[in-house]
Order: C-alpha cells, then structure tokens, then sequence
C-alpha cells in the first residue's frame, strides 16, 4: 500500500555481508531510440528547408522575373511544379539577393530558387511562349521535365502505422499493469521483469523511533535484522536463518511502517513490492515477475524482500473456484512463490518479509516451516500503546503542552495506529479552521467524534416530531446503559445529525479481553433501550432502530452459535477460525440444528427486549427529564444522566440504589 520507498540503485559501498554487491544492472534507455526518430524525421526537412525554394505564383513570376529576362532554366517536377533558376548575373540585384543567400556549403544558392505550381504541362507551355513574346526574350528558356520520387516520406508512409501501433500497444500495456511502478515501469521490454522498488541502506527516512508500541513485533524484526548483519553469530552454532517473516494483523496497526522502519535500520538493500503488482492480465507474468525479484534479490544478497498485501497473490489454491472460476495467472504466480521459497535454488541471505491482515486466506504451503517460518500478530494497541502512538503523531503538531496524552488515548478504545494518526491530523486541521494557535483538548475530542460518527449535520431538515422520537430513543439507549452494570460507561449522547446516524450515544469501552454472558446479555439491552423507549413512550416504533437491530442480531447469533451460551445448543461452536469454510454455501449443522439456533436467537432477543422495557417502565420519569434535556440542549454528558440517575459508582449510596433496582426480580 503507501508506500513511499524512494528508489536509488546506487551501489551500496559498505554492505556488510560477506558478499560484495553486484554493480546495479544497467537498463537500456529507450529514449535514445525516440530520439534517434525524431532526428530522422526532423534532420531531412530541415535540409529540406535550407535548400528550398521560394513558392511564388505565376503573375509575380511574370511581372518580376520573366520580364527581366532572369530565368536561366526551368524544371517541371512531376508536370506539377515548375522551379526556377536565376542567371548567375543577376545574384547582385537586389531583387534576388535573398534567393541566391549561401547555402550550407558556403558558395551562392544554386537553386532552384523560386517554385510555382502549374495547372497543366499544355497552358503553362502555353503561357510561357506568350509571355517571351511579350517581353522580347529571343533566346527560348529551356524546360526540361523530371520526375522526382520523395523516398523519405514514402518510408515514412510505410513506417509511421507500425511505429504508432507499437507505441499505442506499449501505452495501453503501461496503463493496465504499471500504476505505482518501481524501477523501469512496464513496457513491452520488461513486462515480465518484477517491479519491486529497491531502497538501498539508509535511505528510508524511517526508523523504529516512529513505531510506537509494538514492542515484541519490533524485537522480532530486529533479531531478522541481526541475522542478516551477524550471519557468523548465529551459524556457527548451526543454526539457519529463516526464510519468510509474516505480519500478520488488523488494517492500520503499523504492519507496513515497522517495514519500512526495518528498510530504515537494516543496513541491507531492502526490495518493496506489493502482491498486486505481480498479477497481469496475462498469464505466466506474475510468475516471470516473482522469477525476477528473486533474481535482482540474490545479486544483491544479503538483503530483504517486502511483499505488502500478500493475500493479493497468497490466497489458497482452489479455494472459490467453485463460484469465480479458478484463476490460473494468481496461482501460477504462488506456485512460482512457493519454488522460489524453498526450491532447489539456495537463496542464503535473501530474507522475506510479508504482509496481511486475511491471514486465514493464505494457502497453507505457503504459511508451512520452511517458507514463512515466523508469525508475527500484530493487534490494536492497548491503552499505553495508544498514548505512545499519540506522543508519535503528535511530534510536528503545535500543541497545547498542558494537554493530558493519558486521557486522549482513553478516548481512543479500539483505534488503529491508522486511526490516531488520523486524529491527530484531523484536530490541527480542526484547529487551523477554528484560527487557532496551537492544537488543544477540545480540537482533539473534536476530531474523535468526527471520525467516530461523521461530520456533524445541523443543516439537516428533521421535523420537530422526528427530533422528538430521536430523543426518546437515544434517551432510551443512554438510560439502560446507565442502569446496567455490565455496559460500557456512557460518555455523552446527542442528537445532532452524524455522517448517517440521526443521533448517538458515546461509550467508553473498558479495556476486557473475557466478556461474560451477562455482559453480552446487557449489551443486547443496551442497544435495544432505544426501540423499547419510543415503543412505550409512543406506542409504536420507527424506522430508525435498524442500526440497533442489525447489532443485535449479529451479537445473538455470536451468543448462540459461537460462544456456547445457550444451553439447548450445548457447548459447541460453529466459528470457523480458519476461514476456509464459506459459510454461505456450506453450513456446518444440521438443518434441525439450523433452526433450533434461529429459534434461541429469536428467544434470546425477545427476552432482552421484554427486560429493557420493563426497566424503561420503572424508570419512566427519568427517561423523559433525559429527553426533554436532550431536546433542549441537544448534546448531554455524563454528569446530567448522574443528575437525573445518580452516580453508577458502586459505593456511592445512590449507586447502591440505583443496583438494588437492577437487581429487581423483573430483571432476574
Ligand atoms: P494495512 O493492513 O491496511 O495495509 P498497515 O498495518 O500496513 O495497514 P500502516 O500502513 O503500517 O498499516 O499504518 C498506517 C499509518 O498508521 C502509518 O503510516 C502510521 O502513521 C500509523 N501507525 C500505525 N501503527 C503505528 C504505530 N505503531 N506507531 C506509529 N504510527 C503508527
């Protein structure tokens, strides 16, 4: 993906293995061939242009020439142009001065000096006799007839299709595979040569003090790294260095900057390709490009190959052909992979570095001992990686230093590294609009909500009966999260347009790797507190749960099907974590058991939803104070749902109140 490797194929002087670099390999230059043409093309009309004549019409041929008795001869080309010389004596007037100027030879113009074009042999004859008459010429002008063939434009006439054909096939051939193009580009010459970008030591500006967190995945990467600089420290124990190092992870969580800090550090070469490259429309150029990379990486070892996105070319063999056919070009290029890996050919020194985050899509031979040796999961950082990932991107931001990283990456539960970039980014810009000076907490909150739920909407028409029921069902939302233990802390609720949504509420999700079955239970209520709110309040529900219904089915059938949460389906999955089942297709149960989950599903939402009204009931007077101030302020925090709920803190005597409530029998 972005990849912003910058190409040098300088040679490196100082490699430290144990093998010297070849010289980079030299390219031929087609410039040269273009150029060569245009001087074809060019040079002759040039000439041309210098030994010319100066086109006149008959009249002016006539009244200036003829009747001065100038013309020493003239020649009819092709009995279609008449050029005429002038008599030698005449290369003083000053009439003629231009036409006799000195060629490129340095003597006098010989001429042709003045061409016209004939209607006809028989008039122009005919005119020429009259015209001597009149001037008294005794001496008849001799006019001799030649024929003269233009080979260079026939040439160019049969040339010219061939070569605009060649340079149409070569542009559309550019066009389908050489978006992002390495060294060379594709064209007809090196089509099937790889496009990998080669970065040679010390030329990637980044180096692991931008990647923040990762600690064990940078550890991993960096023992590659010793293996390439020390071979001698790890093999004279007998040990071989491995062959294929995979990252592995979620998109965003910095799969593709801790290679680019390898490519930063490591004092190696360090080729860049992404797994799209190598697939074309036709078949074998994959492979022949997979071929070549390992070709320019063995000349140049000991170095690293990074394929980003190997999912692109790394997908299981077979696997879909039954729905889009199989597709021979992505296999025939993994197969080649696969050789390349671990085939007969050695490739000591050459160490591949790839990436992905479907690692269950990769075929199995290619994830085997032997080819990519080593795992690398990378996962969304935790709370102190958030806040290191904050201090990275907050480097050449102007910022308000009282500003507290601890709490800004709480705020940030589940964001990719990707994510706090973009955060980051996303507050100076906040900031920059607002004409500020420096980037402060509010510009930071600003940015989370923005890229959370969208960009506010104000200008969005909603009628005052339609603000009403948003109210009621956020209210709904924010009241039963409040009153649950087991869901996450509400931070605040609006109802200003969003992006999509028509309001939202903001959760704090603590940090938990375990979720109980309660939790999961209470979740189901919490997203359902919005439905059951305008049903009891209104006496009918709207359109606008559909978001709610959608999680909660899904969660349901989590519950239900994956977790073993339902004692009639007792304790199995159906989670395929391999990712090899298309469960579409092929269900694994039994069609029995198929419609026993549908109907615990069915039960399990009902019965939460009878819950969440229940409490909606028993709560009923708070609900409206929520709404009415949700539609007088638009926007609540924390601390009115504590005004109008009390606190949730458990030691606190309105908390305690508030869980001898939950705890009511109706809830059990
Ligand atoms: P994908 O799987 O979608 O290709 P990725 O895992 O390769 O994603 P990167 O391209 O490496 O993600 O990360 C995108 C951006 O996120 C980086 O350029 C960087 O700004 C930021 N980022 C991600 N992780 C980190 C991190 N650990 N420290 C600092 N910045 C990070």
């Amino acid at each position: 993906m972005n990849d912003d490797f910058s190409e040098d194929t300088r040679p490196s002087d100082a490699n430290s293995g144990s093998r010297k670099p070849n010289p980079p390999e030299r390219r031929f230059n087609w410039w040269w061939i273009y150029l060569l043409f245009f001087a074809f093309i060019l040079v002759p009309s040039f000439m041309n242009n210098f030994s010319s004549s100066k086109e006149i019409s008959w009249q002016q041929f006539e009244k200036d020439i003829l009747s001065r008795n100038a013309v020493d001869k003239i020649e009819l080309v092709n009995k279609e142009t008449a050029e005429v010389y002038i008599k030698r004596e005449f290369a003083k007037d000053s009439a003629f001065k231009d036409v006799f100027k000195p060629s490129f030879g340095g003597g006098l113009n010989a001429g042709p000096h003045y061409s016209f074009t004939i209607g006809s042999v028989e008039t122009f004859e005919q005119k020429l006799d009259e015209g001597e008459k009149k001037y008294n010429i005794a001496q008849a002008i001799p006019v001799t007839y030649v024929n003269k063939v233009n080979w260079f434009w026939n040439i160019l006439g049969w040339v010219l299709p061939f070569v605009l054909i060649f340079a149409f096939w070569n542009f559309l051939l550019r066009r389908s595979g050489g978006m992002g193009m390495g060294a060379g580009g594709t064209s007809v010459f090196n089509f099937g040569k790889s496009t990998a970008t080669l970065v040679e030591k010390q030329k990637s500006n980044v180096s692991f003090n931008d990647v923040a967190g990762l600690e064990e995945a940078r550890q991993e990467v960096m023992e590659i790294v010793d293996f390439l600089k020390n071979p001698e420290s790890f093999t004279k124990l007998g040990a071989k260095i491995p062959k294929g190092v995979i990252l592995v992870g979620p998109p965003g969580t910095g799969k593709t900057l801790l290679a680019k800090a390898v490519a930063g550090e490591a004092q190696v070469p360090f080729f860049s390709i992404s797994g799209s490259e190598f697939v074309e429309m036709f078949v074998g150029v994959g492979a022949s490009r997979v071929r070549d990379l390992f070709k320019r990486a063995k000349e140049k070892a000991p170095c690293i190959i990074f394929i980003d996105e190997i999912d692109a070319i790394g997908r299981s063999r077979g696997k879909g052909a039954f729905l889009s056919g199989s597709n021979d070009e992505r296999e025939s290029t993994l197969n080649q992979l696969l050789t390349e890996m671990d085939g007969f050919g050695t490739n000591s020194g050459v160490i591949i570095l790839a990436a992905t985050n479907r690692a269950d899509m990769l075929d199995p031979a290619l994830l085997r001992a032997g080819r990519f040796d080593r795992h690398i999961y990378l996962e969304l950082p935790n709370l102190k990686e958030r806040e290191e990932i904050c201090k990275v991107h907050l480097r050449p931001l102007i910022f308000d230093h009282t500003l507290d990283l601890h709490f800004l990456a709480a705020q940030t539960p589940g964001f990719s590294g990707a994510d706090i970039a973009n955060i980051c980014n996303e507050a100076a810009l906040v900031a920059a609009r607002k004409k500020k000076d420096r980037v402060d907490k509010s510009d930071f909150l600003d940015a989370i909500d923005r890229t959370v739920a969208g960009l506010e909407r104000k200008s969005k028409i909603i009628s005052p009966e339609e603000r009403k029921i948003i109210a009621y069902h956020e209210a709904g939302h924010a009241v039963v999260s409040w009153l649950l233990r087991n869901v996450d802390p509400l931070v605040k609720v609006s109802i200003i347009p969003r992006g999509k949504s028509l309001g939202a509420a903001w959760y704090l999700p603590e940090e938990k790797q375990l979720k109980s079955e309660t939790a999961f239970t209470e979740h189901l209520c919490a997203t359902l507190g919005g439905r059951a709110a305008e049903e009891i309040v209104f006496g009918e529900v709207s359109s606008g749960g559909l978001d709610d219904l959608e999680k909660v089915t899904k969660e349901a059938y989590m519950m239900v099907a994956y977790y073993g949460f339902n004692k009639k389906i007792g304790n199995v999955s159906f989670y395929d974590s391999t990712g090899q089942r298309d469960m579409s297709i092929q269900k694994p149960y039994s069609e029995e058991t198929g419609r026993l989950i549908d109907e615990e599903v069915r039960k399990l939402v009902a019965d939460a939803y009878i819950k969440t009204k229940e409490l909606l009931k028993q709560y009923l007077d708070s609900l409206k104070q929520v709404a009415e101030l949700l539609l007088k302020r638009e926007v609540i925090f924390k601390e009115d749902l504590e005004n109008i709920l009390g606190t949730r803190n458990d030691e606190n005597i309105d908390g305690k109140k508030v869980k001898e409530k939950i705890t009511n029998p109706a809830l059990a």
